[in-house]
């Protein structure tokens, strides 16, 4: 066992660190928990060992009545207990869960600091807009739990695994319970990428070949904005990199963001070699609209500067309430 994953245990046995535990572990159900989420208040669901040790694996911050905004950090973990299987690139999907696309490849890496730039996020958000927004945090390591995958290869077969999956995506759920009755919300989906040079990606599920194809609307109703759209808020392309996309909104705030009005292209081989670029995965293409309902979601994959630095990220996360404020204010009033 970790010395981290000792302390946190002793912490918890202990004093309970002030949260509310509202699962046991290994089983997970939230039938009348809705009517008892407070705003600002933190839920947990825990994951446990035969012999009675804990993790807190999975933590919702409930946000205000009237927001319309839900932050996830699904990769931002770095938690290890050691009674937990430790997911494998050998692991063979059972192909069963393939529900919403080809999401499916393996990797153990986390983001760093995601997870803190998500709570620094929420904290600006908060006083930039005086609402408290919704947040999901998977506070398991990716070699542990994968949060933005089908549960197959999310969760390799372990319990504990599979329960905390569970949890992650029912707290998703319940929150975007409390923001549909708003109208119409969204899901922030923060990640990390190491690509070079450094740039923030924008996910709305069209690939870097669809920004070549030159004709967006036509892929409206594959893009997990899909509900923008069809409600004539907002053509594609003006989503994608039009004067108010969030790439053109967070450039105006500092960041080389693709697709974007600046950067149209995120696959452009001049202005990013690589022609590497994260388009949105599980959790875009589930809490999103491409299938269903009147929440959309974007992925936000952003690059090293952005995040690593404990003295920077609160500046950084200030630049990206603004443009996401912005984004809300448009497009969610
Ligand atoms: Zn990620």
């Amino acid at each position: 066992m970790s010395l981290r994953t000792r302390i946190y245990i002793v912490i918890l046995l202990l004093s309970g660190l002030g949260y509310q535990a509202s699962g046991i572990a290994k089983t997970f159900s939230l039938q009348d928990s809705l009517r008892r989420y407070q705003p600002g208040k933190s839920y947990t669901f825990q994951v446990e060992s035969a012999i009675g040790e804990h993790a807190i694996a999975i933590e919702y911050i409930a946000g205000d009545a009237g927001s319309k905004l839900i932050l996830t950090s699904p990769h931002g973990g770095d938690l290890k207990p050691e009674f937990m299987h430790t997911r494998t690139k050998d692991f063979v999907v059972s192909g069963s869960d393939l529900d919403y696309g080809d999401t499916e490849s393996f990797s153990a890496m986390a983001d760093s600091k995601t997870l803190e730039l998500t709570l620094a996020l929420a904290e600006e958000i908060r006083k930039v807009t005086g609402l408290r927004p919704h947040v999901v945090l998977n506070h398991l390591h990716r070699s542990k739990l994968d949060a933005n995958r089908a549960m197959s290869l999310a969760a390799q077969g372990d319990e504990n695994a599979i329960a905390a999956w569970k949890a992650f995506h029912q707290y998703i759920e319940d929150a975007k319970v409390q923001v549909a009755k708003n109208g119409s919300g969204l899901v922030l989906n923060i990640h990390g990428n190491a690509h070079r040079p450094q740039r923030t990606e924008v996910g709305l599920l069209l690939s870097g070949k669809d920004f070549l194809s030159g004709d967006l609307e036509k892929l409206a109703d594959q893009s997990s904005v899909r509900a923008l759209v069809r409600s004539g808020k907002a053509s594609m392309k003006e989503l994608a990199t039009g004067d108010t996309a969030l790439g053109t909104l967070l450039n105006e705030g500092g960041f080389t963001a693709t697709p974007s009005k600046a950067y149209p292209n995120p696959i452009d081989a001049n202005d990013f070699p690589d022609r590497r670029y994260f388009n949105g995965g599980y959790n875009t293409a589930r809490h999103g609209s491409r299938f269903s309902g009147n929440i959309s979601a974007i992925q936000l994959e952003f690059n090293q500067d952005v995040r690593m630095n404990d003295r920077s990220r609160n500046n950084y996360a200030k630049s990206i309430a603004r443009a996401v404020t912005a984004f809300m204010n448009r497009y969610f009033k």
